[in-house]
């Protein structure tokens, strides 16, 4: 989408959301409302708005329950006992996984805990963590609480990415030199493959690359990148990854998260926290005391996995699956675009974008500096029908989610801002 040229009429988004291959999946969400109708909601980087199937298949697990009890594990109709199998293939077609590198389980920060115990494994000489200097608040203190179990203060062993002087997001270049030159006091480069706070795509491989050269662990959180961009996390080599399900991926409030273990992790001696559900299935129930770890990333589980807590993301995964991540990924490419164009075009000068402007370096999601008095907009924007996100000091989120945001509530969104700035 061209920039400079784009229309700012309103009839134009009207007539993109009419040639919108994906218009009718918004049908297939709850989207909030206010006096009646439809907000403009742009936080589905926050949380994602629920899927009208979910309530459908909850009420078939709470039946299950009532009419089945213990034998719903063998009898349901989705039978408990394999149910977090189902997840794999999902999961795995939108990170870029074989299915037994993937495991839903757990929270996210849960789960880099989980796995920072088996991947963050510091010596004398290699006990480093790199993390983005805006790094999400949680991983800082996971981190940070991982290197002082190891006995490292934090100053010294947490190294944090800064962009350079004036510029907002960091350069795949300057990321890359700095593990190639304190490499070999690195253990694990843990970051953020969309980051929370200015949008950015990082390039995953290349920075997965460089690590591996020095010798380093490389993991991904991908809270904000699960969803939203497609991944080959196998084919990059990453060593671990972990994402919450909540945001782009429509799950519900605190939704059962994911995890990644490249296989050539699987069946390793690396130490790891061990349940019974990480056990080979075939003793699980033999109930032997000596863990025999499954082959797969399933390794990691350790209970049984929460039935009512994981059919949501069973409802949003199939939709996934019907749309396909690559088809999401051009209409995100395209109304990001379109967004940025409307901003640029009426509020240029009065509103900064600190997310890149390659939509290679970017999701769907662009953050705002409104310069000037920013207290209360929020509470105007959501006034006047759009739902935004609002970070100290002056940072607006807005994620146009291509499943369910329309062209028009781009506009919609451009139109209020420009009310408010003005
Ligand atoms: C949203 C988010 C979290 C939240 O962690 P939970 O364990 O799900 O509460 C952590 N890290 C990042 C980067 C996030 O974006």
């Amino acid at each position: 989408m061209n920039t400079a040229t784009t229309s700012i009429d309103e009839a134009h988004a009207i007539s993109l959301d009419e040639q919108d291959p994906l218009a009718g999946y918004r049908d297939r969400f709850h989207i909030p409302t206010k006096n009646g109708k439809p907000v403009v909601y742009l936080t589905g980087n926050s949380l994602g708005c629920q899927p009208r199937a979910v309530r459908g298949l909850i009420d078939q697990e709470l039946e299950d329950w009532a009419d089945l009890a213990v034998n719903a594990h063998f009898e349901g109709r989705d039978p408990w006992k394999d149910y977090h199998e189902q997840f794999r293939g999902p999961l795995s077609r939108l990170v870029g996984a074989k299915p037994t590198e993937v495991v839903a389980m757990n929270s996210l920060t849960v789960n880099l805990h989980i796995l920072m115990t088996s991947f963050y494994r510091p010596t004398a000489e290699r006990y480093k963590i790199v993390i983005e200097d805006n790094a999400f608040p949680s991983d800082s203190y996971a981190v940070g609480s991982q290197v002082e179990l190891h006995g490292y203060p934090i100053d010294d062993a947490v190294i944090r990415l800064k962009p350079r002087e004036g510029e907002h997001t960091l350069r795949t270049e300057d990321v890359c030199e700095l593990i190639e030159r304190e490499g070999q006091s690195i253990a694990l480069v843990m970051i953020g493959g969309v980051n929370y706070l200015t949008g950015q795509l990082m390039d995953m491989q290349r920075i997965t690359e460089a690590g591996h050269k020095q010798g380093c662990v490389v993991g991904w959180d991908l809270a904000h990148a699960a969803g939203n961009v497609p991944m080959k996390l196998h084919d990059w080599g990453a060593d671990f990854a972990a994402w919450c399900s909540y945001k782009y991926l429509n799950s519900g409030p605190g939704a059962i998260a994911g995890a990644f273990v490249h296989e050539r992790h699987h069946d390793t001696d690396r130490p790891r926290f061990a349940g019974w559900w990480g056990n080979d299935p075939a003793t699980r129930f033999k109930m032997q005391p000596d863990f025999v770890p499954e082959h797969s990333a399933d390794a990691w589980q350790l209970s049984n996995p929460p039935i009512l807590a994981m059919t949501p993301l069973k409802a949003s995964l199939a939709l996934f699956d019907e749309i396909g991540i690559d088809t999401l990924r051009e209409k995100a490419v395209r109304s990001t675009g379109y967004m940025e164009s409307l901003i640029k075009q009426r509020l240029g000068g009065k509103v900064e974008i600190l997310t890149p402007s390659d939509p290679n370096q970017r999701g769907s999601q662009l953050s705002l500096v409104v310069h000037g008095d920013v207290s209360g907009v929020r509470d105007l924007l959501e006034s006047k029908g759009v739902i935004a996100d609002f970070r100290e000091p002056n940072v607006i989120r807005v994620a146009p989610v291509p499943s369910y945001v329309s062209y028009h509530d781009v506009w919609r969104f451009v139109d209020v801002l420009c009310e408010l700035v003005r």
